[in-house]
């Protein structure tokens, strides 16, 4: 299922080449309304963690496979996120949730809310680790009061009749479909256990993401060949600058250095895997903009020699 040839990598220094920022794209350009054909990769949200603000949103992703929309995690802001990126929220099909952290689901029954306040008509897909389908019965009942009044007020269809959430339980595809299939991959989070990396294979790409992940080698297998690798990324230092500055300090250390990878790290991974692109997203600390592009690729560049891009909101890869 993998592609197992190595792919010539790419010399490319760190950067933007090749990356556009969203505002300069349109839908009238060919984007999501006009079904284009392809896998399109939008960052929606970069930063890691459940706080608000800063110049980064918090973790969602966003793939246009032949203009259908794809979200990955969905982060506080991700509805706001996809409007920004010119995506009608009704035409939300398919949604993916890494693991239960907050910052991964905190908005993801609001997004399927404000998409059926835009006029949602079709099924959505969710795809989560154990708890999705449960989480999805309880915002049932959190809302059910408004869903109810809608639909005998506005005549809307029973949202909760338009979404199947279905819970991934082990390694392995989970969507196959026309347009793409879609592999589950279980990478350790501690102290979360239920927690997957996600591979998409289209005709014309394959993209993964990583999810939060403890340094994990065995991702570099699952991500082999991919042309493009989106990896969650920590900076040493800045942990250390942060950590500094609150009283709890060493155990907030201590979680950070055993559930994320360090970018040194995300460089074994990139190089290992032969991915033509490595993606650094979900900052930790993700509001530190002292912390340069330059800062974050350093490390990186000591093992991958890929092109590297440092992602920022609403960049299309
Ligand atoms: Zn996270
Ligand atoms: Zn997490």
């Amino acid at each position: 299922m993998f592609k197992p040839e190595r792919r010539t990598l790419l010399t490319m220094g760190l950067a933007a080449a090749g990356a556009a920022m969203l505002p300069g794209w349109s839908v009238a350009q060919g984007g999501s309304s006009s079904g284009a054909r392809g896998m399109r990769l939008i960052l929606l949200g970069t930063k890691g963690g459940p706080r608000i603000g800063g110049s980064r949103s918090n973790p969602a992703n966003l793939l246009l496979i032949n203009g259908v929309p794809y979200v990955i995690d969905c982060g506080t802001g991700v509805s706001r996120q996809l409007v920004n990126a010119h995506v009608p929220l009704a035409r939300l099909r398919y949604v993916f949730i890494t693991h239960h952290h907050s910052d991964h689901n905190l908005e993801y029954g609001n997004l399927i809310y404000n998409a059926w306040a835009t006029g949602l008509n079709q099924q959505v897909d969710v795809f989560g680790p154990k708890g999705t389908e449960a989480m999805t019965r309880t915002y049932w009942e959190l809302n059910r009061f408004d869903i109810e009044t809608r639909m005998a007020d506005e005549g809307r269809p029973d949202l909760r009749k338009l979404v199947l959430a279905k819970d991934v339980l082990d390694n392995g595809v989970v969507l196959q479909n026309a347009d793409v299939q879609v592999t589950a991959f279980r990478t350790p989070h501690p102290p979360i256990v239920d927690n997957f990396a996600y591979r998409f294979e289209s005709a014309d790409r394959s993209i993964v993401f990583s999810s939060d992940t403890a340094y994990n080698p065995r991702l570099a297998e699952f991500a082999r060949g991919a042309d493009v690798l989106v990896h969650e990324a920590m900076y040493g230092p800045g942990i250390d600058a942060l950590v500094a500055r609150v009283a709890n300090g060493a155990t907030i250390k201590k979680h950070f250095l055993a559930s994320h990878t360090l970018t040194e790290d995300v460089g074994r991974v990139a190089a290992a895997a032969g991915v033509k692109t490595l993606v650094l997203s979900h900052f930790v600390p993700g509001d530190d903009d002292s912390i340069t592009d330059d800062m974050w690729a350093q490390d990186v560049r000591k093992h991958y020699k890929g092109r590297i891009v440092v992602g920022r909101d609403l960049m299309e890869i």
